[in-house]
C-alpha cells in the first residue's frame, strides 16, 4: 500500500452547525434534524477506515491552528475579525448558508492548519508523498471576505498559498471535485495563473449562477480557471470522460509541482444535496486517476482535503474508494448499494464538446 498521511483532530466535531427544519410533516409539525453538514460526516468516515483496517496503514498528524498570517493570504482582516466577534457573540449565523458555534472560528483555524500540514508532510523530504486532510468545516464556498455554503475559511486555498509562499513552489493545481462549484477558491485565484483552478460540479446548482465555463479567469490568470458543469446522473463513465478529455490533458499541460483536490464526496449516489450517482468504484477511479498522474508529472506530490458530502450512510463508502485509489488496494468491505454503471447521455457529450471549445484557446485538447 502506498504510504499515505492522514490530518485529522477529534475538535473537528466541536463545531457545531446546529439543527436545521427540513420538512413539514402531515401533522403540520416542523421535523428538525442535524443540519448536513455536522460532526458524524467526519466520525464515520475515521471509524470507516479505523474498522476496514486502512487506518493502520496510514500515518496519522495531528494539526495545530492557522495563524492569522496564513489566514491572511487568502481572507481579509475584515472577515477574519468578523467571523471571530459573531463566534464570540454566540451567533449561529456566520454567513450565508454558513453556521456554527462558539468555538466554530478556532476549530476553523485548526481545520485550515490541517490543511496547511497536510501540504507540509507532502513537501518535506520522506517517504510520504499523499495526504487526507480529513478536516471540517469545509472550505470552497468561502471567499475573500465572507464565510458561505459550510465554510468559514478557505482551507484548499489557505494550503496552496501556503506551499507558493513558504516553500517556493512555483505553480500548483486544484482539482475540485465536489458537486458543488468551487465559487470560493475561483474568486481567490481569478487573476493568479500560478494556481490553476478546475471544478467539475452539477451544472447550474448551487451557488446560482455561478461556475459557467465562460468564466476563464481575468488578467494574467486568464485560462487557468476552468469551470467543467456537467449535467444531472453523469455517474461513473461521465466523469471518466471529462477527466480523460478535458482535467488530465490540461493538467499535462500545466505541470504543476504540487496537486491538491478539494474532496467533496457529495457527487454520490445516495446524496441529499445532489443527483449525480457517482458510487464507489467511482469514487476509487478518480482517486487513482490522479494519484497516477501526480506520479507522472509532481513526483506524486498529491493532498486531499475533505469538502463535502452528506449522505450519512453513503460518505464513508465513497470516501474508502477514495482512500482505495489513494492508497492503490481494495480493502474487503461490501457495498450494499451497487448500482449497475449508466450509459452516457447526449447532454453530457454536449456539455464535454462545448467545453472543449471553450477552453481551446488556451489548452489544447
Ligand atoms: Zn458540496
Amino acid at each position: 500500500m502506498i504510504s499515505t498521511a492522514l490530518i485529522y483532530h477529534e475538535d473537528y466535531e466541536k463545531h457545531d452547525t446546529g439543527n436545521q427544519i427540513y420538512s413539514f410533516r402531515e401533522d403540520s409539525r416542523m421535523h428538525v434534524g442535524f443540519e448536513f453538514e455536522n460532526a458524524f460526516r467526519i466520525r464515520y468516515i475515521r471509524e470507516m477506515l479505523e474498522k476496514t483496517g486502512l487506518l493502520h496503514h496510514m500515518s496519522e498528524f495531528l494539526p495545530t491552528p492557522a495563524k492569522d498570517i496564513d489566514l491572511l493570504r487568502v481572507h481579509s482582516q475584515t472577515h477574519i475579525d468578523r467571523l471571530r466577534d459573531l463566534c464570540q457573540r454566540g451567533n449561529r449565523v456566520l454567513g450565508h448558508d454558513a453556521f456554527g458555534c462558539p468555538s466554530s472560528e478556532s476549530i476553523a483555524r485548526l481545520a485550515a492548519g490541517g490543511a496547511m500540514l497536510g501540504v507540509e508532510q507532502v513537501l518535506r523530504e520522506g517517504p510520504i508523498k499523499q495526504a487526507y486532510a480529513l478536516i471540517r468545516p469545509p472550505g470552497h464556498h468561502a471567499g475573500i471576505e465572507q464565510a458561505m455554503g459550510f465554510c468559514l475559511y478557505n482551507n484548499v486555498a489557505i494550503a496552496a498559498r501556503y506551499a507558493r509562499e513558504v516553500f517556493g513552489i512555483e505553480r500548483v493545481a486544484i482539482v475540485d471535485w465536489d458537486v458543488h462549484h468551487g465559487n470560493g477558491t475561483q474568486e481567490i485565484f481569478y487573476g493568479d495563473p500560478h494556481v490553476l483552478f478546475i471544478s467539475m460540479h452539477e451544472a447550474s446548482y448551487y451557488p446560482l449562477n455561478a461556475g459557467h465555463m465562460t468564466e476563464l479567469g481575468r488578467d494574467s490568470g486568464e485560462g487557468y480557471n476552468i469551470n467543467i458543469p456537467l449535467p444531472p446522473a453523469t455517474g461513473e463513465e461521465g466523469y471518466r470522460m471529462a477527466i480523460e478529455e478535458l482535467v488530465l490533458p490540461i493538467l499535462e499541460q500545466y505541470r504543476p509541482q504540487l496537486l491538491l483536490v478539494s474532496a467533496g464526496q457529495d457527487s454520490n449516489g445516495l446524496d441529499p444535496l445532489s443527483r449525480m450517482m457517482m458510487m464507489r468504484p467511482g469514487f476509487r477511479y478518480m482517486a487513482k486517476a490522479f494519484r497516477e498522474l501526480a506520479n507522472r508529472i509532481c513526483d506524486g506530490r498529491l493532498v486531499l482535503f475533505q469538502e463535502g458530502g452528506y449522505s450519512l450512510p453513503y460518505l464513508p463508502i465513497a470516501t474508502l474508494g477514495v482512500m482505495e485509489g489513494l492508497m492503490n488496494c481494495e480493502v474487503d468491505f461490501h457495498d450494499p448499494h451497487v448500482i449497475p454503471p449508466r450509459p452516457i447521455v447526449g447532454e453530457l457529450v454536449d456539455a464535454i464538446t462545448q467545453c472543449k471549445q471553450t477552453f481551446s484557446p488556451y489548452w489544447k485538447i
